[in-house]
């Protein structure tokens, strides 16, 4: 059974629970490099296949780590170009974000880009009710923004547990895969990735996985680079926050290292090719010189 793996390639100070003022007295210094390099060389070791969805901010300092993804065989996926919250965004500024961050993405991978992560799982159906249009017309085929969890954060109990095609407008297509939640007795229990990943012990995230496979579905994994960088600078945030962003981040890396060892794991664009007859396409995909490669 194949599961699904993807990394939202960020920085440190990133995270929507770093605010900038908290920003003010530490070295602004990048750091995602080192651990989005170690990440590349896990999955070469394991042979495993992943989605990047990297911010523009990150692509534009470091054309050459997007390029190195493509060159092994990964997916190069958005993440939007600053890192801002969709649903703080008109539509017109999201358009801009994804207008740039897919220009720019397509420059350095020279293939159109297929998918799209908000930051924050910052998508949703009635605070963002325009965001997935704006997607479809710029080619996007699937969103991997919808969290179906309530935190109090983000997400949404009610959101469906395993990937499916959005219910849109009929000119509109666009399949969405959820991070996986596992289901105990009935209630929804996050596993996947972040800081649950984090804290809740690895034999319940393979149960949990194992849980998905026994239905058919593969189990869908989101990680970031810092969530493996011990070194990095702590940012001064309130207690529980400080839980939030860092708790566990040095056991992480093995933990990682543990899971893609005992699963296996593709990108989303080769579950699609794997599982799908035909492949969805937008109007865009029709028409583009390079288009996607399966
Ligand atoms: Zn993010």
């Amino acid at each position: 059974m194949i599961n699904i793996l993807t990394f939202d390639i960020e920085d440190w100070y990133h995270p929507n629970l770093a605010e900038k003022e908290l920003l003010a007295d530490l070295p602004p210094e990048d750091r995602v490099e080192a651990p989005t390099l170690r990440i590349l060389n896990m999955l070469e070791q394991t042979g495993n296949k992943a989605t990047f969805f990297v911010v523009g901010d990150v692509a534009e300092k470091f054309p050459h780590l997007v390029r190195e993804m493509v060159d092994r065989g990964h997916e190069v996926s958005s993440h939007g170009y600053r890192h801002n919250l969709v649903y703080d965004y008109t539509k017109a500024q999201f358009e801009t974000d994804i207008r740039e961050s897919v220009s720019l993405l397509e420059d350095i991978t020279k293939s159109q880009i297929l998918g799209y992560r908000a930051p924050s799982w910052s998508l949703g159906r009635t605070t963002t009710p325009w965001a997935w249009e704006v997607l479809h017309e710029h080619g996007f085929i699937y969103d991997s923004s919808l969290y179906p969890f309530k935190t109090f954060l983000y997400g949404d109990n009610g959101s469906p547990r395993f990937n499916y095609e959005l219910p849109l407008a009929k000119s509109v297509s666009l399949r969405e895969f959820p991070p996986s939640v596992a289901d105990v007795f009935g209630k929804r229990l996050p596993f996947s990735g972040g800081f649950f990943f984090r804290v809740i012990p690895y034999f319940f995230i393979k149960q949990a996985m194992k849980q998905y496979n026994r239905q058919n579905q593969p189990a869908i994994i989101y990680l970031h680079p810092w969530e493996i960088d011990i070194d990095q600078p702590r940012i001064k945030v309130n207690a529980k926050h400080d839980f939030i962003l860092y708790a566990n981040i040095e056991r992480t890396e093995k933990k990682l290292l543990r899971l893609l060892k005992e699963f296996n794991f593709v990108s989303i664009r080769d579950y699609y090719s794997l599982t799908s007859e035909t492949l969805p396409t937008s109007p865009q995909a029709a028409v583009a010189q390079t288009g996607p490669q399966f």
